[in-house]
């Protein structure tokens, strides 16, 4: 083992768990979040199967499933014809012990593995500590941090970069962040009127061509839940306007009312983008998460294949910090996590979209079309679901040399 901890630069859901992650292996590890407490980020709310198979391995899996609502099926649905495939993951039950989304604010996770992560000596994590830059050498890597007393420096063996799309340890590493931004941005707002009212099971989507939309139920406070509601916003939009209650219920009365007013618990609008860094690893800096990739929540992607990072770059980490493997071995890292992040996470997520705001008449009848057969069709169903839950993804990562 190396002398010096490995340094994690930022305190989201992914940096917690990689914090984790290493200390119940036995790793000095110093976690830094720049905040002065666990951020109250309301940005991811599904989980799927993989990922509570990984959190439940983490010891993290019993908390997320009592705090979380269970989403066996969801939709997808044209806002004039309605339903056009209800997709049920109990047909991929024979591939997981948990066939179904579950639905869960991002930050309760990062609550939950901050309580478990206290309970490790070798884990310490400081609050209102920012990475602001580093220098590395072939025997390890010096990190600048702000703290409230002025900054210091931590001698680490590894840093890894937890610290969302801004980045700066990856801006550090003086690397491409590759792909786009999208011009549309989200508005994403809440409400506690029950959509199973209107036949909506607990995640559905709505294609349409101006206001398509995504809908998933959060557990909030508790039963019976609360209802995220994601649309798209046109780019010359001012936010004071997409924000006002006026716009925020016309969204809403579009596809459900006119006659009502919903009662709103919040709001917020959200820029997306599509980008991967050009690689996760400079010597012993590495990326995790939003860091290293970013995807539209058009399937719930993002902070999955963040926690899937944690898991397999620790593995590695481990093994190299106890002598088993080369430092070279977390190429293989990069490789795994990179390449299906590319040909899933980002060709899935923009494959979504298309098909939820698709324009012309045509090719919008034929995609949904397809769908509504390949939902009909046990065999491509299973197929279609293996690659939405993102159990393909991970296998085909463990498949990469
Ligand atoms: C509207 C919306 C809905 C989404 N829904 C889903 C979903 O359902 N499922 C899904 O999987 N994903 C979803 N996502 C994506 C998901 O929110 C992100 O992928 C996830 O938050 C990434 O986690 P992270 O820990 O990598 O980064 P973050 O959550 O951004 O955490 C980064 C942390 O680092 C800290 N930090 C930043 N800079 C520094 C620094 N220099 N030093 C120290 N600390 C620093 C920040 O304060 C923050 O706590 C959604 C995104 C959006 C916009």
């Amino acid at each position: 083992m190396e002398k010096n901890p490995v340094v994690v630069a930022g305190g989201g859901p992914v940096g917690l768990v990689t914090a984790l992650a290493l200390a119940r292996q036995g790793v000095d590890v110093i976690l830094l979040e720049g905040e002065e407490a666990i951020p109250r980020d309301l940005r991811a709310g599904t989980f799927h199967p993989p990922t509570v198979e990984m959190l439940e391995a983490l010891g993290l899996g019993e908390r997320l499933l009592q705090e979380g609502i269970k989403v066996p099926e969801w939709q997808i649905r044209d806002r004039r014809s309605g339903v056009v495939a209800q997709f049920d993951l109990g047909v991929i039950g024979d591939r997981t012990p948990y066939p179904f989304r579950l639905h869960c604010e991002q930050h309760k996770l990062s609550h939950i593995a901050y309580k478990a992560l206290r309970q490790y000596p070798n884990a310490r994590v400081l609050f209102s500590h920012r990475c602001t830059g580093f220098t590395q050498d072939a025997d390890g890597v010096t990190v600048a941090v702000q703290t409230p007393a002025g900054v210091e420096e931590i001698r680490a063996s590894y840093l890894i970069g937890t610290d969302g799309v801004r980045s700066t340890v990856r801006k550090g590493m003086d690397i491409e962040f590759e792909g786009f931004t999208w011009p549309e941005r989200f508005l994403v707002f809440a409400t506690p009127y029950d959509l199973r009212e209107q036949g909506f099971t607990g995640n559905a989507y709505i294609a349409d061509p101006d206001e398509w939309c995504a809908i998933f139920i959060q557990p909030h406070e508790g039963p019976p839940g609360i209802w995220r509601i994601a649309f798209p916003i046109q780019p010359e939009m001012e936010e004071e306007k997409v924000l006002s209650d006026e716009f925020v219920q016309s969204r809403i009365q579009g596809f459900l009312s006119p006659e009502q007013t919903y009662e709103i618990a919040y709001r917020s609008v959200y820029r997306v983008h599509q980008r991967v860094a050009s690689t996760f690893r400079v010597g012993r800096v590495l990326l995790a998460g939003d860091s290293a990739h970013v995807n539209n929540p058009l399937g719930g992607m993002g902070l999955n294949s963040g926690i899937h990072d944690a898991v397999n770059l620790t593995e590695k980490l481990v093994a190299v910090l106890g002598g088993d493997q080369p430092q070279d071995d977390l190429d293989r890292y990069v490789r795994q996590r990179r390449q299906t992040n590319i040909e899933y996470v980002q060709a899935i997520t923009i494959r979504n979209k298309r098909l939820l705001e698709e324009r012309d008449p045509q090719v919008r009848r034929e995609r949904l079309d397809e769908i509504r057969e390949l939902a009909a069709d046990k065999d491509k169903a299973r197929t279609y679901l293996l690659n939405s839950s993102m159990i393909e993804s991970v296998q085909r990562a463990s498949q990469i040399q």
